[in-house]
Formats: C-alpha cells, sequence, structure tokens
C-alpha cells in the first residue's frame, strides 16, 4: 500500500469560505490528501463562532462537492479549542490520520507544529481583503454582502439555517 502524502489544514471555518477553497485546490495540488480540522468545535452561537462543529462539516463537504473536489480525499476532524502550544500541538497530530506537514500562514501556529516534527507549507494568499472570516462575519452583522465571500451551497445552507439572524442575536445584548 503506498502511504498517502498528508496535510492539516486547521482553522475554526467560521464560516467555511472561498479564501479556504482556494487553498484547498491549491494543496490538492501537492498532496495526496487533507486534513481539515475544525478548531473551537466546542462552540457555537457566539458571533466570533457562529456555526456549530456539525453545521461546519456540511458546509465544507458541499463546498467541496460543488467546486468538484473529491470527497475522498479530504478528512474532517474536530477538536474543542483552537489554543495552539506544543503539549497540544501533539495531541492534535494524535487526533488526526498521519500527517506530513501542516499548511498555514500563521507563525505562530508554524513554529508549533515545526516542534513536534510537521513540515510547514505556507500558502499563498486568496483575496484575504475580501475571503476572511472575521470580514464576512462583519458583513453578515451589517447587512453587508458576506453571499460572494462563500461557495453558492455555503450560502444556501446558512439560509437555511437562519445563519444571519443567528449571529445577530448572539451580537446583541440582554
Ligand atoms: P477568522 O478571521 O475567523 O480567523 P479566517 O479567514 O482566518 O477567519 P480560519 O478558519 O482561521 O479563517 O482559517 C483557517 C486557515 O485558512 C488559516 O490557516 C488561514 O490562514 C487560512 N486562510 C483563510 N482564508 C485564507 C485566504 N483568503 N487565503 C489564504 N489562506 C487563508
Ligand atoms: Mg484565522
Amino acid at each position: 500500500m503506498k502511504i498517502p502524502r498528508r496535510a492539516l489544514i486547521f482553522g475554526r471555518f467560521q464560516p467555511f469560505h472561498l479564501g479556504h477553497l482556494g487553498v484547498i485546490e491549491w494543496a490538492l495540488d501537492r498532496f495526496d490528501e487533507l486534513v481539515l480540522l475544525i478548531g473551537m468545535a466546542d462552540e457555537s452561537h457566539t458571533v466570533r463562532n457562529p456555526f456549530t462543529a456539525g453545521e461546519r462539516i456540511w458546509m465544507i463537504r458541499e463546498a467541496l462537492k460543488e467546486a468538484g473536489v473529491g470527497l475522498d480525499r479530504v478528512i474532517t476532524a474536530t477538536v474543542p479549542t483552537m489554543s495552539v502550544y506544543v503539549g497540544h500541538a501533539l495531541y492534535i497530530v494524535n487526533l488526526v490520520p498521519h500527517v506530513h506537514a501542516i499548511i498555514t500562514r500563521n507563525p505562530v501556529i508554524a513554529q508549533v507544529f515545526r516542534d513536534v516534527g510537521l513540515e510547514v507549507v505556507l500558502p499563498p494568499e486568496f483575496n484575504r481583503e475580501k475571503y476572511r472570516g472575521t470580514t464576512i462575519r462583519h458583513l453578515m452583522l451589517t447587512n453587508g454582502d458576506w453571499e460572494t465571500c462563500v461557495p453558492e451551497k455555503v450560502a444556501e445552507i446558512i439560509k437555511y439555517l437562519n445563519g444571519v439572524e443567528r449571529i445577530k442575536q448572539a451580537g446583541s445584548k440582554d
């Protein structure tokens, strides 16, 4: 059996957007398989983490199918936190099938995973001004044009979930 070369992409995917898709398509030209690890899996219904881990898995799967990405090459996993330190990196690499590399532009995440023996691969930026979770959540809060920042299927799922109302509710005071 040929051992697949795998890379890890670690994020919150709140929500899954076209920048994530760009990185995934770029990475699939370089690795056999990708592990998408969804952090902060135990937080939802907040402004920073509006969607549940399950909803994020659903968005990712539908977006990849829509883009023609083979789901047989992508593994999704979850982890409750997003904290990074060396002990946590060891914990994380043992939650997922063996990965050779981590794909990240975050220098802290890069260093921590380098320390536990992973190769660090720096992806290009895909229209980072527009395709950034924080920006997209802000657009949702302010009736901005968030829909063009996410794959069509993700926009459909967010509407089905009343995601805009949810994030506004999370941002309001009692
Ligand atoms: P947030 O603002 O909520 O942190 P984000 O857009 O950074 O959202 P994450 O879920 O934190 O999304 O990102 C997961 C990974 O995808 C990170 O390594 C991040 O650098 C990368 N990434 C996200 N958007 C882009 C983009 N437009 N181009 C390149 N890499 C991206
Ligand atoms: Mg981020």
